[in-house]
């Protein structure tokens, strides 16, 4: 497939001006004011996009609210199912243009970027099957005489959707898919820092037959744009995925009409090796749990607990296996890590690095940005282990979405799992043992919406997603994710 060979800059990246996606039309912001989207590998600049702001939402809003009111609410269930599967065709089609601009636009390496194809086509596809299964039920009631009752279930309108700059497409297809396949119309705000895919895909979306207003998406930034969806009384669910101090501010705006949310947080998720591990799937499993996407994943492993008795060993090996990864530009295909996102995101996750170092942790690998040659044009953190590492640590407590990974050692499997959880956090959480009975008993303890056994971050349209505490609430893809989206109807027949 062309992804892996020479990065021929999409047109959609050469350095011109894009618009955003409002009803049928692509248009500029109301303001006029535009803003650019570069390469964090390169600095080149890649697009100018619209700044969309307050003015531009309720545009988008209005034109939601009218496909709503207009055919989209008639489409039949097959119907939107059959956009949906035009729309699967559509991005694998286009998928290597869709991984090359995730690449360009927010540094992941194209060695992963183009992995996402199975994933994306595929979650498209679940949620088309979806749009045929939705059900009620009927009710047998105990009030007097013959009143059937039973339950209708109805979209429940517009969808503001806000989404992270660490997987465009991706965060893009969960919050449309389910959007198109209940009969919702959307609102998309991508990230400030990544909006091309979700740009590119908006115009897939179109191809696909889906009717105009159905999918809007309004480029901006989170305190303009964001908060005004977060705020909007035409709008009455908002599917948010991003930080939870983000997420609390969500909150506070969406209580003026009391808005239907679904959060998904960020993590501090932890990852257990016991000492009868298979260290040979464990400690690169460990180390590409922390350290893929250069770290800016939100469900990364990155306190790692290890069993005293190998901690000295795995430590090693584990800041082994990072040091010899391949960080450099997401365009090289034999790139591994990217950069980070941003300079923001650089200073953040640096200040992380001298935070560990006062407080005592000792970095065994990494510890300090890479600005030699050409790492001095973007925002080069290398894979980072630290040891001697504390639960108190704000290294081992806060999200620092960087790859940067704590290892902390254990004595025994009660200890290990009350620390593990405890965390304000509880997104993931891994355990690596050969003991299949000590595997559940930590699977089922884990206060984590997703526990991964010899195993990390692996995904699947069919199976749910979420976090529990300060991780968010609601639950994407998995069976139960279209509940998100719909409201339910009880309904009386007096016969
Ligand atoms: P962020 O919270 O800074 O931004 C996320 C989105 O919210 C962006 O579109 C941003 O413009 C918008 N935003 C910012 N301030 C806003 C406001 N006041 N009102 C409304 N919208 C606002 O997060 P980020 O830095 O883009 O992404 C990283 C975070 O996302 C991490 O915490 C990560 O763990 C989390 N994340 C969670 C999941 C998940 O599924 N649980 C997946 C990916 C990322």
């Amino acid at each position: 497939r062309r992804a892996a060979e020479a990065p021929a800059l999409p047109a959609f990246a050469d350095g011109g001006a894009r618009r955003m996606l409002i009803g049928a039309d692509w248009v500029e912001a109301a303001s006029g004011r535009r803003f650019e989207a570069r390469n964090p590998a390169t600095g080149t600049l890649l697009a100018t996009l619209p700044e969309g702001d307050a003015e531009d939402v309720d545009r988008a809003v209005a034109a939601a609210r009218a496909a709503l009111d207009g055919s989209w609410s008639k489409a039949k269930p097959d119907e939107r199912q059959a956009a949906l599967l035009r729309l699967a065709d559509l991005v694998d089609t286009n998928y290597d243009e869709l991984a090359w601009l995730d690449t360009l636009d927010m540094g992941g390496p194209i060695s992963r970027t183009r992995l996402g194809r199975k994933r994306m086509v595929g979650l498209l596809r679940f949620y088309a099957g979806q749009a045929t299964a939705l059900t009620g039920e009927t009710i047998e009631n105990s009030v007097p005489g013959a009143v059937l009752t039973f339950t209708a279930r109805e979209p429940v309108g517009v969808v503001g959707a806000i989404i992270p700059w660490n997987a465009p497409l991706g965060m893009s297809v969960l919050k449309v898919g389910p959007a198109l396949a209940t009969g919702c119309a959307i609102v998309l705000k991508p990230a400030e820092d990544a909006s091309l895919s979700p740009l590119r895909f908006a115009e897939l979306v179109l191809e696909a037959g889906v009717p105009p207003g159905v999918v809007n998406v309004v480029t901006g930034f989170g305190r303009t744009a964001g908060a005004a969806i977060a705020a909007h009384p035409g709008i009455d669910k908002v599917a948010f995925t991003g930080s939870h101090v983000t997420g609390q501010e969500i909150v506070r705006l969406s209580a003026a009409n009391l808005k239907r949310l679904s959060l998904e947080l960020g993590g501090k998720s932890a990852n257990i090796v016991f000492a009868d591990a298979d260290l040979d799937a464990a400690v690169p499993g460990a180390a590409m749990a922390a350290f893929a996407n250069s770290g800016q994943v939100c469900s990364a492993g990155t306190r790692l607990f290890v069993e005293r008795s190998i901690y000295d060993d795995v430590v090693a090996r584990v800041a082994a296996f990072g040091a010899a990864l391949k960080v450099g530009d997401g365009a090289d295909p034999q790139t591994q890590l990217g950069p980070l996102i941003s300079a923001r995101q650089l200073e953040r996750v640096a200040s992380y690095l001298d935070i560990g170092a006062a407080e005592g942790a000792h970095a065994v690998s990494g510890g300090a940005r890479l600005t030699d040659g050409a790492y001095a044009k973007g925002f080069y953190v290398p894979p980072t282990v630290f040891s001697g590492v504390e639960d108190r640590m704000r290294i081992a407590q806060e999200e620092i979405f960087g790859p940067v990974l704590c290892v902390i050692p254990f004595d025994g499997e009660a200890e290990v799992i009350a620390r593990a959880n405890a965390s304000m956090f509880g997104l993931g959480a891994g355990v690596w043992t050969r003991d299949v009975g000590r595997a559940l008993r930590v699977a089922r303890a884990m206060k984590a919406g997703s526990v991964w056994a010899n195993c990390y971050q692996l995904m699947d349209p069919a199976v749910s997603f979420g976090g529990y505490r300060m991780s968010g609430y609601g639950r994407e893809s998995g069976a139960r994710h279209l509940d998100e989206y719909l409201s339910t109807k009880s309904v009386w027949i007096n016969a």
